[in-house]
């Protein structure tokens, strides 16, 4: 076990901050070139965000690091793939800031509380944020997960070498894309705690941290800006609470689901009818 640890201490530094921040920046220009020259290819990186938006709200977030949804063996290896050529770092690493995120939640150790840190940095800069790869220790026993660590810029540099030779502006729309998709992701980092009030945030219930619903971020990020119903219960797959509280990512695992694993539904929905589960 000491062994191991040592070993994930010295793993975390694989992945160099400098290198995601710096294709962070290059994706970013693409896209602005893109907004004011060529609005096809702005539809087409929008069209690859939500591929790689679905590879980490449903899959880092809901399905790694809190296990809420059981997917078919197969499917959780396509979305550990999309989700390593996003460009948000390994899953492993993603997985450890975020169960670290909820267990410290706005206390100090928080990798990223608009509390402590400033909203900008949160939202560009929590990459530099060293993983404790203690928190994803479960995920780390799969060969998988620990290939696509280990990987990781190997994965990604192959990828984008068969894109330019494909046509190389795909490359430009990857990078453009993997820009939208962590703004998109990031912004609940940002926004979902400590909100500014003309976000209209509300909070039905009192929780210890500074989380709240966000009805305007739930409408454009796939249903994370319910962020306060995800604090209140982390092991839900759909973060809706209230029957308008629309959860685009919740309704693509439930049709997920229902072509994968109908059964899990037909059980699931017994055993609320006979109120074995609460929620
Ligand atoms: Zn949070
Ligand atoms: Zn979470």
């Amino acid at each position: 076990m000491r062994k191991l640890l040592k070993i994930l201490r010295y793993k975390r530094h694989i992945i160099d901050p400098k290198a995601l921040l710096t294709l962070e920046l290059v994706g970013g220009l693409i896209l602005f070139y893109f907004i004011f020259a060529d609005i096809t290819l702005l539809i087409d990186s929008i069209r690859v965000m939500y591929i790689f938006g679905f590879a980490i709200i449903a899959g880092n977030h809901r399905l790694f690091a809190h296990n809420s949804w059981p997917c078919p063996t197969w499917l959780k290896r396509l979305i550990l793939l999309v989700s390593t050529l996003s460009l948000h770092g390994p899953v492993l690493a993603w997985v450890a800031v975020h169960r670290q995120h909820h267990h410290m939640s706005d206390q100090e150790g928080d990798p990223h509380s608009p509390l402590h840190k400033s909203r900008l940095w949160v939202q560009f800069l929590s990459y530099t944020y060293p993983p404790d790869l203690r928190y994803s220790l479960d995920l780390y026993k799969d060969k998988w997960q620990r290939a696509m660590f280990d990987f990781y810029w190997v994965i990604n540099i192959v990828f984008a070498v068969i894109l330019f030779l494909i046509n190389p502006v795909f490359v430009a729309v990857w990078l453009a894309a993997t820009f939208l998709a962590q703004m998109q992701a990031f912004a609940v980092n940002a926004l979902a705690h400590n909100t500014p009030w003309f976000l209209f945030p509300t909070k039905e219930k009192s929780t210890k941290d500074a989380s709240r619903n966000v009805p305007i971020l739930a409408l454009i990020n796939g249903g994370e800006g319910w962020h306060l119903n995800h604090h209140l219960k982390p092991w839900k797959w759909y973060f809706g609470e209230k029957w308008w509280q629309f959860d685009l990512t919740g309704v693509q695992i439930f049709i997920t689901l229902l072509l994968t694993k109908p059964s899990y539904l037909l059980d699931l929905y017994h055993k609320r009818k006979n109120n074995v589960i609460a929620n």
